[in-house]
Parts: structure tokens; sequence; C-alpha cells
């Protein structure tokens, strides 16, 4: 497996790969990988091609009161990781790699952007497309993974790729969880012992959702209410918000006709985490 650490050695392997007549299949992250990033990495070399992973902290869609000095960093465990399910490469740039003096210019993916975690963290996803089209631009990938965790976050790319006529292919992976239900994500690792046993509360409430609408309920309203409600009656969790809203546009829906997002972001402590289901009549 190789290290790269700048743009211009990333476009020599990238050139190597296609001169060898090999796809390439791209996994950006952030690190401090758990399964949640393994499956994506293992999906992408199921598919065939080289594997690329992209381990890069973004300044950019770092909030100012948010947790970018304390965000989880162990590159040589994310190394060992990585090999150990078949990643060829990884690029580990350094910021001023990515952003060097006098840089400038950033991408905004406008309506999607607004609503759900948009609203509650200004600048975050003009932050994440940014990056993600300098990404794109750097590895030229074929295929591109993204977990549906960060559910807006992959509707946001999809239309990035689609308005600015990218020829990749985007392809969204499951929410991989813990045992008891949790979803995995870096940020679990801020949790105390009693809110890491309270966090399990998300997705027991978005089960609850989803039971509802297969026996047959298409209230919006009641199934919001309802989560809001089992998520207040835990004494450890603060809700930013709890949101239904069409699975396509993000905008918030009336009734379930059509697939239709459940997503929640819940402060647990110093961690602020993220979930949701995507439910269909
Ligand atoms: P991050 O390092 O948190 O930016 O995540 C990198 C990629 O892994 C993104 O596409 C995420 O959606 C995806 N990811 C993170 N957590 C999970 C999870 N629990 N299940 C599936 N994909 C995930």
């Amino acid at each position: 497996m190789e290290i790269l650490r700048t743009v211009s050695e990333v476009r020599e392997w990238a050139r190597r790969q296609r001169t060898a007549g090999r796809a390439i299949h791209f996994v950006p992250t952030m690190g401090y990988f758990h399964e949640g990033h393994l499956s994506l990495m293992r999906r992408a070399n199921a598919d065939g091609g080289a594997v690329i992973v992209s381990i890069f902290v973004n300044p950019l869609q770092f909030g100012a009161n948010e947790d970018l000095d304390r965000y989880p960093r162990d590159f040589e465990r994310d190394r060992l990781m990585a090999e150990s399910v078949g990643v060829d490469a990884i690029f580990y740039p350094e910021v001023s790699e990515m952003y060097p003096p006098g840089y400038q210019t950033e991408v905004r993916v406008k309506e999607l952007s607004k609503p759900l975690c948009g609203r509650s963290r200004l600048g975050h996803f003009e932050g994440v497309a940014t990056v993600v089209l300098k990404l794109f631009n750097i590895v030229t990938p074929d295929r591109a993974y993204f977990g549906m965790k960060d559910y807006q976050q992959l509707r946001i790319i999809e239309q990035l790729v689609q308005d600015m006529n990218l020829p990749i292919e985007i392809v969204p992976c499951p929410i991989v969880r813990e045992p008891d239900g949790l979803a995995m994500s870096s940020r679990n690792v801020y949790l105390t012992p009693e809110e890491r046993a309270a966090a399990t509360v998300l997705y027991r409430s978005l089960q609850w959702a989803q039971a509802q609408v297969e026996s047959g309920e298409r209230n919006a309203l009641k199934l919001r209410e309802g989560v809001y409600e089992r998520l207040a009656a835990e004494p450890l969790a603060r809700i930013d918000y709890v949101e239904v809203v069409d699975a396509e546009t993000l905008q918030p829906v009336e009734r379930v006709v059509r697939p239709t997002l459940i997503a929640l972001a819940v402060f647990f402590g110093k961690a602020r985490l993220i979930d949701n289901c995507v439910v269909c009549p």
C-alpha cells in the first residue's frame, strides 16, 4: 500500500492505474477508522479496480465552535486497518497541500445545503462540497463511495456530480451499526459510558418510526413528534433537530407517499451525533 502526501504524487499514482487498465475507486474520509469506513473500502475493493482512500480532517467544514482541534486522529492505526482490507493507496495530505496560501474558491450546492444539518452547521456543506470537488479533481476516480450515515452529504455530492458534469459514479453504502444499534462514528469516542448507553435511544426512536410506517402510518408530523418524544425522554439527550423530509429534495413532507428520510441530530455531552433512516410507503 502506498502513502501519498502530495497532489502530484496522487496524479502520478492515478496515471499508473489508468495505464495498467485499472478503474479507480475512491473512499474520502476524515480518518480514525471504524467498521463503517471499512465497509466502504471493502465495497470499493469488491467492485474491482484500484482503491484509494483519502484521510483529511478538512478545516473548511468545521465551524468556529466545533471539534476541529480535538477530532480523533491516529494515522498508524488507520494505515494498518486500510491495508487489512486491501486498500492500494492512502492520500494523506497536509492542510497546506489542500489549501495553499492564497486559496479562495468555495463551492455551494444551494438548496440541499440549507435544511437539516445546514441550519445548525453554517458553512459546513460548502466546506464538504469544496473539499470533495478538489479531491475528485486530484484523484479522478471512476467511482466514489459514501455512507448513508451522512445522508445529506451524500445527496449534496450526488447533486454536485450531476451539476458539474463529473464523470463519477457515486455509490451509496448502508449505515454500519454497533450491535446495540448505535451508528458507528469517529465521534462516538467523545461519549462517556453513561452517554454511550443513552445514545442507543437514537436508533430505537428511528426503529419505532419505521415500524409505524410499516403498520400504515403516513402522517409525517405524528412520526416526527413520536421520535421527538422518545428522544426527549432520555435525560442525557439534547435534541438539535428531528425532521421528516423527502429523501431526494430534503424538503419537509406532510405525508409519507414517496421515499422519505427521517433524520435527527442530538447532542450527548460534547458529542453531536446524527442518524437517519429512509422509509418507503
Ligand atoms: P468521515 O470520516 O466521518 O467523514 O466518514 C467518511 C465516510 O464514511 C463518509 O462517506 C461517511 O458517510 C462514511 N461513514 C461514516 N460512518 C459510517 C457508518 N456508520 N456506516 C456507513 N458509512 C459510514
